[in-house]
């Protein structure tokens, strides 16, 4: 495992800080203001092979593990992008890759690879059920040669920037199962085909331009041959596309670690109150220290997870404390970089007000901090299970 944060990776690096530093601040500051989709970007990123870096090379991708995948998303954020544009091609690739048939796997992977297809959206998350995900209301009900799906979701990210949808519906009633996580399903959704034939999509604006939508399906149907693996496995199948997003989101909130300190070191070297820089009193000086060493003591934690999903590895522990480590160092250092650069911080054009309110998503999504305290607490340290 390479620690160095200056040397891991090195040629990664180099070739998307290449490709991102054609795409300014300027960029991501307007498509920001505009709550526009970064087209340009994910396009770019796309042609130059990026967003199949998971895809193996016998299918068109470069093969690469979750390692070089967070790699590049923690390229995109620290550049000053914000991956939450195209984060979920890589999250919800392996998923297809190690649970789907061969025969998914020739007919989507080749094309996703080319860019002809894009699989960018996951729909789990429930309104009435929230993060109680085995409690999950939408049922797909087989009927001959198809899936009827019935149900609602929220806050599903970027199904008007997606062709497919992966998909966790219920397809044995939670009565009739010996485990609440069992009977439950995943399906690859053709959006195009499912939008006006019973899946209606409802935008949901938000704080930061991350583009979400409400779904309600009212008897959409769906060829059977779109479940991918084993009927009622899909919570188990759902869990590698989780564990590889929280570890690639912890890649993320690190770059915006070392965006938010590079910026604010630069600042209070420079900025000059009461004649000296504001960066020698040690009341800035610290707060900025901290982050650093948290961010710093993240990455050990991020490598970690990414080292073992690509063994094929249990990773659920660290991939979630990677996670927690990593939005909570995010978070410190937005704040210090707000903090230390006064009023300016405020205005948009230093885009820090933009990434703070990128960052800050991750104490959230798509895990809450206290669910990960609760999971450790619980499955790691064996105390009482509250829920
Ligand atoms: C911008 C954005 C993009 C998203 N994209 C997607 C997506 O693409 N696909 C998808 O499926 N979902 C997506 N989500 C949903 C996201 O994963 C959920 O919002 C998140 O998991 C929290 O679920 P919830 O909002 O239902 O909160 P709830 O489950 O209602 O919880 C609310 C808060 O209560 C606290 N809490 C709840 N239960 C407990 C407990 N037992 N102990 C202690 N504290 C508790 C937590 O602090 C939590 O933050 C997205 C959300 C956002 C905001």
């Amino acid at each position: 495992m390479t620690l160095s944060r200056s040397t891991d990776h090195q040629e990664i690096r180099d070739a998307v800080r290449a490709l991102c530093s054609q795409f300014p601040d300027e960029y991501h500051r307007r498509i920001d203001s505009e709550r526009a989709y970064p087209e340009a970007f994910v396009e770019a990123l796309t042609r130059a092979g990026w967003m199949a870096a998971l895809i193996p090379e016998a299918y068109g991708g470069s093969g690469l593990g979750l390692t070089e995948a967070s790699v590049i998303m923690e390229e995109i954020n620290r550049s000053g992008g914000n991956s939450g544009a195209c984060h979920g091609q890589m999250y919800n690739m392996n998923t297809l890759i190690r649970h789907g048939s061969e025969e998914q796997r020739r007919r989507y992977l080749p094309k996703i690879a080319s860019g002809a297809l894009r699989l960018q959206s996951m729909g789990v998350t429930e309104p009435t059920t929230g993060t109680d995900t085995t409690q999950l209301k939408t049922t797909a009900v087989r009927k001959g040669d198809r899936y009827v799906i019935n149900g609602q979701k929220v806050w599903i990210s970027r199904v008007q920037h997606s062709d497919l949808m992966i998909l966790l519906a219920r397809t044995t009633p939670l009565a009739e199962v010996a485990k609440k996580s069992e009977g439950l399903s995943i399906f690859l959704v053709d959006i195009k085909a499912a939008m006006g034939a019973g899946m209606e999509v409802r935008p949901i604006p938000n704080m930061v331009n991350h583009e979400t939508n409400e779904l309600f399906f009212d008897n959409l149907e769906i060829p059977a041959e779109n479940l991918i693996g084993d009927e009622g496995q899909g919570f188990r199948y759902i869990l590698t596309g989780l564990n590889a997003e929280r570890a690639l989101i912890a890649a993320e909130c690190i770059g915006d670690g070392y965006w938010f300190t590079d910026r604010v070191t630069r600042y209070v070297t420079e900025r000059t109150v009461f004649g000296r820089p504001i960066g020698q009193n040690q009341g800035v000086q610290f707060p900025i220290a901290e982050a650093f060493i948290e961010i710093e003591a993240a990455n050990l934690m991020r490598y970690r997870a990414c080292a073992l999903y690509d063994a094929g590895q249990p990773c659920g522990t660290e991939a979630n404390m990677a996670k927690y480590l990593a939005a909570k160092a995010s978070w410190e250092a937005a704040n210090a970089c707000l903090q230390f650069h006064g009023g300016f911080g405020f205005a948009s054009e230093y885009d820090i007000e933009r990434k703070f309110r990128e960052t800050r998503l991750y104490q959230v999504a798509p895990i809450s901090t206290n669910l990960i305290l609760s999971y450790v607490a619980e499955h790691v340290l064996g105390l009482p299970r509250s829920f």
